[in-house]
């Protein structure tokens, strides 16, 4: 069951007996960690001043995602990663929803951009233009080859004011097979993509050397799948990321699921500091049109969309000690569902079978 942190009295912290004042503080310290201002584009007028109008908005041919060649899959960009304090283990585990004051009524929309090995996947156009059309703010989970593979789409969402970027892993591999080496390029590899996008959008004239205005980082992770274990959860502390999950799962990358199905989700489960997942990346199906319904009817019942990151400022963390979608254990079905990528990655050359592996984000 999910825990509120700080919830109890006392933690037990090996000999030492944490009051909920300190766990207080460290959970405050930590907060401030991992949001590191800004978490988002500071300078308002940044997106208008590096691209002209018509370069905002969906374009055709963008959406669909297709097969590519796995060995010609970029590698990891060799960058100097900026430090990061590590998370205390107060906040070890998975973020489901924050627990809000009374009153308040703030909702975190999450769009993962998942991209595995041996294909590009896509950019779905209409849904960030409708958070733009909405003034909806959100957070953009990432995959870090994504990230290489759309670079002026993730210039663009890194300068948007609304948008904030977390960390949704290199190649979207299920972290429960990984370990060592492996896991580190897995979850550090979006954090050096990240760096040289970053990198690139402060070279450019608009941004005149107010590359300061920018998120620093990536301070939150989106385990691929829903799926992590004790590891793979320390290893995300160590390098300072909160690993977000969702209490409401709209069921977008399922190609059964209608508009209608996703809206009632939406509307039916979306309650005070909820954090909800979708998809931006071609696999969620009817996201867009979703959205377009769901957006003003929860505005006019009193929610502010915010970032996660501002969720997360907002009220107590509702922290699972292990990663599910809706019930503990239930991602857990994929350990082989993708067997094959539960081991370690074959050399590029000889990697035939990534495209094979069919998997609910596949078509
Ligand atoms: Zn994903």
């Amino acid at each position: 069951m999910p825990l509120f942190v700080p919830l109890p009295a006392a933690v037990n912290y090996g000999r030492l007996m944490i009051t909920r004042c300190l766990t207080a503080i460290l959970v405050s310290a930590a907060l401030q960690a991992v949001s590191t201002a800004p978490s988002i584009a500071a300078d308002p007028n940044l997106l208008a001043r590096c691209w002209p109008a018509t370069a905002l908005p969906a374009s055709d041919g963008e959406r669909k995602p297709r097969r590519h060649d796995a060995r010609r899959d970029p590698a990891i960009p060799a960058i100097q990663l900026p430090a990061a304090s590590s998370i205390p283990r107060a906040l070890r585990g998975a973020v489901r929803r924050v627990k809000l004051p009374p009153g308040k009524k703030l909702v975190a929309l999450t769009l993962d951009m998942c991209e595995q090995r041996g294909e590009i996947s896509g950019y779905d156009g209409p849904v960030i233009d409708a958070l733009r059309a909405n003034g909806v703010r959100a957070t953009i989970f990432a995959g870090g080859k994504w990230m290489l593979s759309h670079p002026e789409r993730a210039q663009q969402i890194l300068a948007d004011p609304r948008l904030e970027i977390g960390n949704h892993g290199w190649a979207h591999r299920n972290v429960r097979g990984l370990s060592g080496h492996d896991l580190l390029q897995e979850i550090l590899g979006p954090q050096a993509a990240f760096q040289s996008i970053r990198a690139e959008l402060s070279q450019r004239a608009c941004v005149a050397g107010s590359d300061h205005t920018l998120q620093p980082r990536l301070a939150l992770y989106r385990f691929p799948f829903g799926a992590c274990r004790a590891e793979a959860l320390d290893a995300l502390a160590d390098n300072g990321m909160l690993a977000i999950q969702w209490d409401v799962s709209t069921g977008d990358s399922s190609k059964a699921e209608t508009t209608k199905g996703i809206v009632a989700a939406l509307l039916n489960e979306v309650k005070p500091g909820s954090i909800v997942l979708a998809h931006a990346n071609g696999r969620g199906y009817r996201t867009a049109e979703a959205l377009a319904i769901a957006i003003p009817k929860l505005k006019a019942r009193g929610y502010d969309f915010v970032t996660v990151s501002e969720l997360l400022a907002a009220g107590e963390l509702v922290i699972s000690p292990t990663c599910y979608d809706r019930r503990p254990g239930d991602t857990d079905r994929y350990d082989n569902l993708f067997a094959s990528r539960l081991r370690p990655a074959p050399p590029p050359a000889a990697h035939k079978d990534a495209t094979r592996v069919r998997s609910p984000f596949s078509e």
